[in-house]
């Protein structure tokens, strides 16, 4: 048995839980919550809650055409302009390699002492299995930083594992009730795209360079074009609403 053995995804996809304040989103790339989910990330600070994102690289290896130390620096910059769209003022880095991420204890280390800084209710990740929805090949780093960030949050409320992390002054959090994965084959909850989905195509838009060197077609084009795709595609299953999709893992 491997791991594409997804839960049975139902039918009606339920809404996403209302009561929490702090969530803290863990991608492996600028522009992975762009591209996932960033249409709730607005709703969500509209309605006052904070949501803060952690990357583990800045991308540095994602444009052909630039070197890694030119392109670092500028993708961290279109990525904390992209936050600012959605109301996400705290973007954090946690510098491993982009492209070569190692799930392991120091990936793991790393994520839970993020969700002990944050204290969330709710954590974010992206896909961390093989494919998306068997038709596409995932890239390593995303499943090592889905499937860690799924195990973090444990960690993260075991005051035994990482004890390195008290030392630092890190207490254990034992707070987060919710892991949402965005991009699964297999949702559980959506939340409606609608009141956030022209503020997640500026956000992606914010990723203007790294767009342009992906596709020859207009940019603001391009990003509504692929997330009211999406959002419309989940609608069916969610009363006929635009939506953005999650599978939750309740802990
Ligand atoms: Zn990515």
């Amino acid at each position: 048995m491997n791991d594409q053995t997804n839960r049975q995804s139902p039918v009606r996809l339920e809404p996403m839980p209302e009561d929490w304040q702090r969530a803290l989103a863990v991608v492996a790339h600028p522009d992975d919550l762009e591209y996932g989910c960033s249409a709730a990330v607005a709703a969500w600070t509209d309605a006052g809650r904070d949501v803060a994102y952690v990357l583990a690289t800045r991308g540095e290896a994602g444009i052909d055409t630039l070197a890694p130390d030119v392109c670092g620096p500028l993708r961290e910059r279109e990525q904390r302009a992209s936050a600012a769209v959605v109301g996400v003022g705290v973007v954090e880095f946690l510098d491993h390699r982009d492209g070569v991420i190692e799930y392991g204890l120091g990936l793991r280390r790393d994520i839970a002492a993020a969700i002990r800084r944050h204290r969330p209710e709710l954590v974010i990740t992206l896909n961390h299995r093989d494919t998306w929805g068997g038709v596409a090949w995932n890239t390593p780093d995303h499943v090592a930083v889905g499937r860690a960030t799924l195990d973090a949050a444990a960690d993260a409320g075991n005051r035994w594992i990482f004890p390195e992390l008290v030392e630092q002054g890190l207490e254990p959090w034992n707070g987060v009730r919710w892991v949402a994965v965005a991009g699964s084959a297999a949702p559980t909850h959506a939340v409606d795209a609608t009141p956030g989905l022209e503020r997640a195509v500026r956000s992606l838009l914010e990723h203007r360079t790294y767009i342009e060197a992906l596709t020859d077609q207009e940019p603001e084009e391009y990003c509504r074009a692929f997330l009211t795709g999406n959002a419309q595609a989940a609608a069916e299953r969610f009363g006929g609403r635009p939506a953005v999709t999650f599978e939750v893992f309740s802990r």
